[in-house]
């Protein structure tokens, strides 16, 4: 397609969008009596508006029931968290049994590593990436003194080439074949929160499995983003947040995958609590722990019914949209904010340089030479949400479901208007 710069262009996409009528699901935060151009649906996802009916009949019920809504809310809640694995096993490509909620993302890593990463004294490496996000660098540190080793003895990062953005597939295979039988856990970010870069997650799983390792995924910038096919792609296990792309609300809990392999088995070592038994026994109360058939046998506690309320709101507007009708949309939008760039560049003295390969889903990271803070600072205060990244690094992520082709014409004009009014 060929697009243009201009207000009537944009318009007439946003005209053509099957998604359009979902921008008014959504709340948006005003500035100036204006809804702002939100950019940071990559950090926390947009509020939809179906969120409080969900959370209000659990309040009702709460109210109305008290202990009696386990079993007799409009939805018992003591099996509430099973309603989001068949909508969100469609999100992430997995067959049902092999979905739960639970928790939060790096929590579930923990959880999932005590299962998956079982270190013996020929294979006990973990292979990531280069500057993976904190939270994953802290759970591998100390997961790895856990076990007794010294983290820079086992974890093996797989870095950028010299002058590039970006990391290369055949770097992470040529790492996992050289580790081979050495190499106990391959982890990795499904999409790179800082370029937005997308692994190819099946080839890297398929030269994991090919030497024996385990292969999981933290999928906090994919779930929602990307076609996943974790089921087909062989992945071993994987963990998301929803408070992202999911807009299920600040903090919120974390999905789980585990493949079908590993269900229904009693040799694999978990952290075990209550809610992973078999439910039909839960208040039998009895010593013997018996998985749950699914991956709900990692579950501990007993869900947090307030908190998976707005999820499921959420994932009910997934269900009716479908990935692939998102992803249309999110590569259209994201390729007509590269081209507003692209126009933009032309027209000031700085140089903007989009770091994003592409192999990215909405993100993209952009430097922008020759601009510094203050630039970042007049778009939050023309009501443009984003990102700023020392020195100079904005990351944009238009949302399918609520940033129209409108949102980055007008940011292309605000940017233009900060750049050369400096
Ligand atoms: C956002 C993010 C997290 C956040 O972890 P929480 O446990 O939900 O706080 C973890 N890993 C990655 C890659 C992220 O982008």
């Amino acid at each position: 397609m060929r697009f243009e710069n201009t207000l009537d262009f944009a318009k007439s996409l946003d005209a053509k969008d099957v998604l359009k009528e979902y921008r008014s699901a959504f709340h948006y935060p005003q500035l100036n009596g204006k809804e702002v151009i939100y950019f940071t649906g990559n950090s926390l996802g947009l509020q939809p508006k179906n969120a409080q009916t969900y959370v209000d009949e659990i309040m009702k019920d709460w109210a109305q029931l008290a202990v009696e809504g386990h079993f007799y809310a409009k939805k018992p809640w003591w099996d509430y968290h099973e309603r989001l694995a068949a909508p969100l096993a469609k999100v992430v490509g997995a067959k049902t049994k092999e979905v739960s909620v639970m928790n939060t993302l790096t929590v579930n890593l923990h959880f999932l590593m005590v299962s998956f990463y079982r270190p013996t004294n020929k294979r006990f490496k973990i292979l990531c990436e280069e500057k993976a996000f904190p939270s994953d660098q802290y759970m591998l540190q100390s997961q790895a003194k856990f076990h007794g080793y010294d983290p820079k003895e086992i974890i093996v990062e797989v870095k950028k080439r010299e002058g590039e953005h970006f990391w290369r597939t055949e770097d992470f295979i040529a790492k996992i074949d050289e580790l081979g039988d050495e190499l106990a856990l391959v982890l990795l970010g499904g999409v790179n929160y800082y370029n937005g870069q997308v692994l190819d997650i099946q080839n890297i799983t398929r030269a994991g499995k090919r030497v024996g390792a385990m292969v999981g995924w933290d999928l906090a910038h994919a779930a929602g983003n990307i076609a996943l096919e974790l089921h087909d792609w062989n992945v071993d296990f994987a963990a998301w947040c929803s408070y992202k792309y999911m807009n299920s609300g600040p903090g919120n809990a974390s999905g789980v995958f585990v493949n079908e392999r590993y269900l229904n088995r009693k040799d694999i070592p978990r952290f075990e609590g209550w809610w992973g038994t078999q439910k039909d026994k839960r208040f039998l109360m009895e010593p013997e722990f018996e998985p749950m058939p699914n991956a709900d046998a990692w579950q501990v506690s007993n869900a947090p019914i307030l908190s998976l309320a707005p999820y499921l709101a959420s994932l009910q507007m997934f269900e009716e949209v479908g990935m692939t009708a998102l992803i249309q949309k999110q590569k259209l939008l994201t390729s007509y904010l590269e081209y507003i760039l692209t126009e933009i560049d032309k027209e000031v003295d700085s140089t903007f340089e989009i770091i994003t390969p592409k192999d990215r889903g909405c993100q993209l990271s952009v430097f922008l030479h020759g601009e510094g803070r203050a630039l970042f600072d007049y778009l939050m205060a023309q009501g443009v949400i984003t990102d700023w990244r020392e020195p100079n690094v904005i990351r944009l992520a238009p949302a399918p479901f609520y940033c129209s082709f409108e949102d980055m014409f007008e940011f292309g004009q605000i940017l233009k208007k900060g750049i050369l009014t400096k």
